[in-house]
């Protein structure tokens, strides 16, 4: 029986083809690096032809461990969202390299659509806030900028796409040129409220509507493989950005549910139902399901520095050697003697989206050393959580138990400080590839291996451990005051 999930997720740094079984048992997986270019500062650049090569070698090497492609029911896609590839249509090569998501180039275009006063309206129909992140500003930058790109709108051959439009593009043999909801809900160029992408937000923007594709579903028949790259055509089945990915993949399907992922940043999602949220608190509001055209949105706050900063306690401070050393140093002390540490180190997002603030260690001592430093770090995480729990809660969402992944997550004492920090449950599954067990979910739905996505969830979905609150409000409002105090000097 063909009942065998094939996941590709696309991470920022590496891809990686992972096969699951239809009851949510990871098989097999292999992994290749991307290799980052960062042709100037600010500037960061992927070969999408290397993306398509590392995606399909790995493909590869995991078929023949389910047997062969006649025993995949289908394929899911989970990506690194907002990344912008132009390629031509008639030769399937890419025009240029891929702009990231973390490319701050277009800032400028940014700074010209708030002085011509359009950062209201975007925002209302967008759900976004006007920033390089988003992928409408990369297009317009590489139109202006690339001649190849130009010439190629000339000529009626260019496709703009994000990671998860050029694979399936590739894949089908340029067959299909579509993009899922919550991909492209993240361009600044689809109304939360419309359908497909918006003429009008095109033209605000200046990206050609013709050079973008259809807007489809997340699960479902959305295409099918040419069938020589595998052997037999396979149904790609679900498509997904990293976070949605990971938020169905947390089972966050009824509204308030909430998961946050700490890896290098940290993002939060929690579930807002059908309809399209909009936030006073500079969240962000972005489709998270499109099914069957139902869509189900929700709200997020994005963290730029979580995992990030232990990195730095490690390679730049040596304070650590390894990532997780951090545990047993700060459980090595009471408490970190007074040091609060914001981690504002490439800025400060949701919900402050100062790109101006810097990091600041406050309350040293004599009596400071790396443990409580380590500490601080660690207490950052559930601070800046915080931050983004009292946005939500004046957005009118208040949650109730947080469930976290991402590699920083396997951290016991943080995930202990959360719960504490925030006075909620915090639920962890033991299985913490969420977002590539997310696009598993949709792709196994899509395929019909249950009927629908809330019965892949609860068949697919792992055991978790809970960590429950237990610190004295004392302690806790002790902190948030220090914490406060050290966000004003940031
Ligand atoms: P990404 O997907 O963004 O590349 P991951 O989810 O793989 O990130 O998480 C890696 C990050 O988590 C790194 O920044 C690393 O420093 C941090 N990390 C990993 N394990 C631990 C740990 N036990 N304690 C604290 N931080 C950790």
């Amino acid at each position: 029986m063909s009942d065998y999930i094939l996941v590709l997720d696309e991470g920022t740094t590496s891809t990686r083809a992972m096969l699951f079984a239809s009851d949510g048992a990871l098989v097999a997986s292999a992994q290749a690096e991307l290799t980052q270019h960062y042709p100037k500062s600010g500037w960061v650049e992927h070969d999408a032809n290397e993306i398509w090569e590392r995606t399909m070698q790995c493909a590869l090497e995991v078929i023949p461990k389910a047997g062969g492609a006649a025993m995949i029911a289908g394929i899911g896609i989970a990506n690194q969202r907002e990344t912008v590839v132009a390629w031509d249509r008639q030769t399937g090569e890419p025009l240029t390299r891929a702009i990231v998501w973390q490319d701050r180039r277009t800032a400028p275009i940014c700074a010209e659509l708030r002085a011509g006063g359009h950062e209201e309206e975007l925002q209302r129909r967008t759900g976004l806030v006007l920033d390089p992140y988003f992928s409408g500003t990369k297009m317009r930058w590489m139109l202006e900028n690339v001649p190849a790109v130009r010439e190629a709108t000339d000529a009626g051959r260019l496709a703009f796409g994000t990671i998860e439009s050029w694979l399936v593009f590739k894949l089908t043999g340029g067959a299909r040129h579509i993009s899922d909801a919550s991909n492209a809900c993240r361009t600044l160029l689809m109304d939360l409220a419309g359908t497909g992408f918006d003429p009008e937000l095109c033209e605000l923007i200046g990206v050609p509507p013709a050079a973008l594709g259809d807007v489809v579903d997340m699960s479902g028949e959305l295409a099918e493989t040419q069938a020589d790259l595998f052997g037999r055509a396979i149904p790609i089945t679900g498509l997904a950005g990293d976070q949605q990915a990971a938020t169905i993949g947390q089972a966050c399907l009824a509204p308030g549910e909430t998961k946050a992922t700490y890896g290098t940043g940290a993002f939060v999602l929690t579930n807002q139902g059908e309809s399209v949220p909009v936030s006073s608190h500079r969240l962000l509001a972005t489709v998270l399901t499109q099914l069957g055209g139902k869509r189900t949105y929700a709200l997020e706050g994005s963290v730029f520095v979580a995992g990030s900063l232990v990195q730095w306690l490690r390679d730049t401070l040596g304070i650590v050697e390894t990532s997780s050393q951090t545990e047993a140093l700060a459980r090595s002390v009471e408490d970190s003697g007074g040091v609060t540490i914001v981690p504002a180190l490439s800025g400060l997002g949701a919900p402050h989206w100062r790109s101006d603030a810097r990091g600041v260690i406050t309350g040293l001592s004599f009596a400071s050393g790396k443990a409580e430093i380590a500490r601080a770090a660690l207490e950052a995480m559930a601070h800046q959580t915080h931050d983004l729990a009292l946005a939500f809660a004046a957005d009118g969402t208040r949650w109730d138990t947080l469930r976290i992944d991402g590699g920083m997550a396997a951290n016991d004492w943080m995930a202990q400080d959360l719960a504490d920090m925030l006075n909620i449950a915090v639920e962890r599954p033991d299985f913490v590839e969420t977002t590539a067990l997310g696009a598993a979910m949709l792709a196994a739905s899509g395929a019909g291996l249950y009927p629908d996505l809330e019965s892949a969830a609860q068949a697919m979905r792992g055991k978790l451990r809970r960590f429950e609150p237990a610190m004295d409000a004392a302690v806790r409002d002790e902190r948030l005051a220090r914490w406060r105090a050290a966000l004003r000097a940031a």
